[in-house]
């Protein structure tokens, strides 16, 4: 059978009688007195009020008697009294005066109650209270409360402090409105007129209030209609959500901020230029701005001290643009401005102020830096939309770069249209190994004492599907830009070696046939580059004497800082290095040592103008031959068109030629019947 649990025992009467004489000795005590404090009547009778209350009996008793003289029928009182086991009985007393016969006052008869239960309750409901006001505080969350008939306004501790209420303070719905922040004004009196006349029954809104230090606070406010009865009393709830909505800032600021520079990122600048465009804004101008080989500096300084210099060059640009303007950056070393009313010259104007704060030398860690940009600007046209405007930014930002960096260039309909056709023509060159279109033409290097080829240069051709054979001038850059160039340079190192060993092999006279392959800087960047080398080496067994690598010299003007790693490896097996289009570039003679360079190539431009009027090609190339001799270097002059220029040639002492005068680039199975012809 299941066990009934007992309960407590809980005292039946609630009452107790105790009569007492004027001197406050006890003269009766009935049962309820028994009950409620322990004592039988035998124990209290005789005895005074000492034996109950905690304080002093006997004061007690004389007050009440004192109070029942003055004529007043009875007297309630508080009192905690002492039970029989020393426990503590909160009671409320009535008092009343005991007459005899003739009416005269002989003592108190006084009826206790026990309220330990309702005190306790109190208590608890005090506690609660004070609960309610931490856990407000706490969760800083305060309610109040509102009746619509009456007016009567109540908020709690925590209320007041969100709103800044003092205590007491007559609280009207003008003062709260006061008190929010003026762009949510408008709403939260829709929000409160609703409620008070639509009859909406609950509303959420965030709003803002302004605090009396300026301060902005985020708080959610809940509002609720209840009827109780014909009262009609709207709950509110305020809960503080400042910590929250900054949060939520950092995120928003993060999601649309660079972190190296804090500058607006790539979708924040689509989203600015999209607004701009869509308000009409009036004449727009979008520049893409591109720091020249960024990857230089990188590497020279590292990546630590690149993002540093990076961050200087953010401060420069947003210290040179109008207050109204934008720059973002938009990835790596691209910036990108956003300017508006600016016609054509004013932003060519900008573009050159933007130029001239870069230019100016970068310092850390007590080194002097220095940096050029392209910029590609684009004004708006008709019809544009944000991306196409960045299209064209950038599109213009690489003819400047093409055109040789550190100059701006504006967009046209016609750069439109050749970096649509850029980009397809990358797209194809992408599938152009695995189709095998690639091609390598030959022209031979004539000994200008003999006029027989003592090697050949490769030279790229693309068979284009649908434009036919492709000179490098339209692809190369396209192959260095998008890194291609280092899988089809492994092609024409692999291809040309093989093949020209395979020329010494065969073919009569050719036994020592050399061979040049021309290498982008790109390539050189990457030690894998010495292994590719290596291996072509290995796999076609050519003699590495045989082999130069061609490396343009403006180009390697401005990586002087390609890793010497490379440059020692490519040495280590055993490979020549010749500096191509010489003259055009700015090499001075540390960059030749360090380069230790075994030939270099005297540039077409030169060739073409000796003979003529001029004399000044005829002295550069003296002055180039001169220093070939002294650092011993041996010289190939290019692009030889006519007898004069040869007879010039053979007159300044160069000893090797290329040129249209003995033959064009060949096709490898020309080769053979070439070398015949010229044969000894
Ligand atoms: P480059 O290395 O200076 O090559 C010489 C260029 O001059 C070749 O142009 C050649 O056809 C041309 N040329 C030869 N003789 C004459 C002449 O008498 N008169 C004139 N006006 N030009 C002559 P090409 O083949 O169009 O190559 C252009 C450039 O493309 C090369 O200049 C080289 O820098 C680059 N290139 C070619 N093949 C490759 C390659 O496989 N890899 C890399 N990275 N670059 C290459
Ligand atoms: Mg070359
Ligand atoms: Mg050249």
């Amino acid at each position: 059978m299941k066990q009934v649990p007992m309960l407590p025992h809980t005292p039946s009467v609630h009452e107790a009688r105790i009569s007492s004489d004027l001197n406050g000795t006890i003269t009766a005590w009935n049962a309820g007195a028994t009950e409620m404090f322990g004592f039988s009547a035998t124990e209290a009778i005789g005895r005074n009020y000492d034996l109950l209350t905690t304080t002093n009996g006997t004061i007690l008793h004389r007050e009440a008697l004192e109070h029942l003289r003055a004529g007043r029928p009875s007297t309630v009182v508080r009192a905690s009294w002492r039970r029989h086991d020393g426990r503590v009985a909160e009671v409320t007393l009535m008092h009343s005066p005991l007459f005899d016969d003739d009416g005269t006052l002989i003592g108190t008869s006084t009826i206790a109650r026990d309220v330990t239960a309702v005190a306790q309750l109190q208590d608890e409901a005090g506690k609660e209270r004070e609960r309610l006001i931490e856990a407000q505080e706490m969760a800083h969350v305060g309610s109040a409360e509102y009746e619509f008939s009456s007016g009567r306004w109540w908020h709690s501790e925590e209320f007041g402090r969100l709103l800044d209420l003092t205590t007491g303070e007559k609280v009207s719905g003008a003062m709260l409105l006061e008190k929010i922040h003026p762009q949510d004004r408008d709403g939260a009196r829709t929000d409160w007129l609703s409620l008070h006349r639509a009859g909406s029954r609950h509303l959420d809104r965030e709003l803002r209030l302004i605090q009396p230090t300026g301060d902005v606070r985020w708080i959610h406010a809940s509002v609720r209609v209840t009827d109780v009865g014909i009262r009609t009393r709207v709950l509110i709830t305020a809960l503080d959500i400042t910590a929250r909505k900054l949060a939520e800032a950092v995120l928003t600021h993060q999601a649309s901020h660079d972190a190296l520079t804090g500058l607006p990122n790539r979708i924040l600048i689509n989203t600015i230029l999209h607004d701009l465009l869509g308000r009409k804004a009036s004449k727009v101008a979008v520049f893409f701005l591109d720091v020249d080989r960024f990857k230089t500096v990188n590497d020279a300084i590292g990546h630590a001290a690149g993002d540093a210099i990076l961050a200087q060059l953010a401060a420069r640009l947003r210290h040179a643009i109008r207050p109204g303007d934008t720059v973002g950056r938009f990835g790596g070393d691209e910036f990108v401005v956003i300017c508006k009313n600016l016609d054509v010259t004013e932003a060519q104007e900008v573009a050159e102020r933007l130029r001239g704060t870069v230019k100016e030398a970068f310092t850390l860690g007590g080194r002097r830096i220095f940096m050029n940009i392209s910029i590609g600007i684009a004004p708006a046209g008709p019809g544009d939309t944000a991306e196409t405007m960045l299209d064209a930014a950038d599109t213009a930002m690489y003819q400047a770069k093409n055109a040789g960096g550190d100059r701006s260039s504006v967009r046209d309909s016609r750069t439109q249209a050749a970096a649509t056709a850029r980009l397809n023509l990358e797209s194809d060159l992408r599938l152009a190994l695995d189709r095998n279109e690639l091609r390598l033409h030959y022209q031979p290097v004539i000994d200008l004492k003999t006029g027989i080829p003592v090697g050949f240069e490769a030279l790229l051709r693309w068979e284009h599907p649908t434009q036919g054979l492709l000179q490098p001038a339209s692809f190369i850059s396209l192959a260095e830009d998008s890194g291609l160039i280092v899988p089809i340079g492994s092609w024409v190192l692999n291809q040309a070696l093989q093949q020209t060993q395979q020329w010494r092999d065969s073919l009569p006279g050719a036994k020592d046939l050399t061979i040049s392959v021309n290498v982008s800087v790109r390539q050189l960047q990457d030690l894998r580059f010495v292994d590719t080398v290596r291996d072509a080496l290995s796999t076609t067994g050519i003699n590495p004497a045989a082999v130069t690598l061609e490396i343009t010299e403006s180009v390697l003007m401005d990586q002087s800082e390609l890793p010497t790693a490379i440059i020692q490896g490519l040495h280590a097996c055993g490979v020549g290095l010749a500096i191509d289009d010489f003259g055009t570039g700015y090499s001075s003679l540390s960059h030749l040592r360090w380069l230790t360079a075994h030939s270099l190539k005297i540039d077409k431009s030169f060739v073409s103008e000796l003979g003529y009027k001029d004399p000044s090609s005829a002295s550069i190339i003296e002055l180039i031959l001169g220093m070939a001799r002294v650092l011993n270097l041996s010289v190939i002059a290019e692009g030889v068109e006519t007898p004069a220029q040869l007879n010039e040639l053979r007159r300044l002492g160069v000893r090797h030629a290329q040129g249209y005068l003995w033959c064009a680039p060949l096709p490898a199975r020309e080769v053979p019947k070439q070398l015949q012809t010229h044969a000894p």
